[in-house]
């Protein structure tokens, strides 16, 4: 079966983009040899988005109205997504029996029947991945009961993956901006219990290098923290002492983290990783089977 990519992220990381860059790409791959590489199977789960820059197969949008959501329950921007997600979450029964139709293998004919012409094969082949894009506001998605009860439908049936996307250029532009993007992920990675990678977006605006570098290298990071505690007095604001410790010790208990991730680099803007993050996800793939379907049968 496919794998199931679900993207999350702070909002303005990318999560958008790079789903159009993925699917870009799977959809020339599929033009080039269309025999071995299917087209993927593609979900909106965002609401509140004006406009897709990619051709969903199934949109939150035709069967909720976010606009109409929010003046009927007389609700903010956030309790509109948020209720939204939960009408769609009723449905998802109808959802799983769409993604089951069109995404798992179907069983061999019977022997009597005539062979399918070719045309049809074609209608028959298995989506390559399916992608699920998010609400631009990650908690309303992680944190909340609907989300929950799609992310472990989706479990349930397809090995799936979390992309945890990036701002690469914001999240180094700071050591605490930084750790407080990683300890969102690690608590995600908890709470979800899913196969994770971090995906740093933008790289054609910052490369990945020092990120990548702070995680894997305890050292790095510390002398980063210095350099910022150290601007931080010269600016005036001192007290950096209580932070700085807070951080010294996280990103100790953090290494163990890190080393259970994949971690890439990408820019949805050019493409550049895209290869890389697919390689990411195959290693996944054969994780979620070994490891966490495992765990998933335990806990239903
Ligand atoms: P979302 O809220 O996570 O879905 O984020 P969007 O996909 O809507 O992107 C937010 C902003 O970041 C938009 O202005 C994008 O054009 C921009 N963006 C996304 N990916 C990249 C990238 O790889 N490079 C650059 N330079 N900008 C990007
Ligand atoms: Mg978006």
């Amino acid at each position: 079966p496919p794998v199931a990519i679900v993207c999350v992220g702070m909002a303005g990381s990318g999560k958008t983009t790079f789903m159009q860059r993925i699917n870009a790409h799977l959809h020339s791959a599929h033009t080039s040899s269309p025999a071995t590489t299917a087209p993927p199977y593609v979900l909106n789960l965002d609401p509140a988005v004006r406009s897709v820059p990619f051709d969903p197969n199934i949109d939150i949008r035709d069967s909720v109205n976010y606009k109409e959501v929010m003046k009927q329950y007389n609700l903010g921007p956030n309790g509109g997504i948020l209720t939204s997600l939960n009408l769609f979450a009723t449905k998802i029964d109808q959802v799983l029996g769409i993604l089951e139709k069109r995404c798992l293998p179907k069983p061999p004919p019977p022997q009597q029947a005539q062979p399918a012409p070719a045309t049809e094969e074609k209608q028959t082949q298995v989506p390559s991945y399916i992608l699920v894009d998010t609400p631009g506001q990650i908690e309303v998605f992680v944190w909340s009961a609907s989300g929950e009860i799609l992310l472990s439908s989706f479990a349930s049936t397809f090995p799936t993956v979390l992309a945890y996307i990036i701002d690469t250029p914001r999240s180094t532009e700071n050591t605490s901006t930084f750790m407080s993007n990683m300890l969102y992920a690690i608590s995600i990675l908890y709470k979800t219990k899913l196969p994770m990678i971090l995906v740093f977006n933008k790289t054609d605006v910052k490369a990945e290098t020092e990120a990548v570098e702070w995680m894997r290298d305890f050292e790095s990071f510390q002398a980063a923290l210095r350099n910022d505690e150290q601007r931080e007095q010269a600016g005036g604001e001192g007290g950096g002492g209580y932070m700085g410790s807070l951080l010294n010790s996280m990103s100790l208990v953090l290494e163990e983290f890190y080393n259970a991730l994949s971690v890439v680099g990408v820019s949805s803007m050019t493409g550049e990783g895209v290869e890389g993050f697919f390689e990411a996800v195959e290693g996944k793939r054969g994780e979620f089977e070994r490891e966490y379907r495992p765990e998933l049968e335990r806990r239903v």
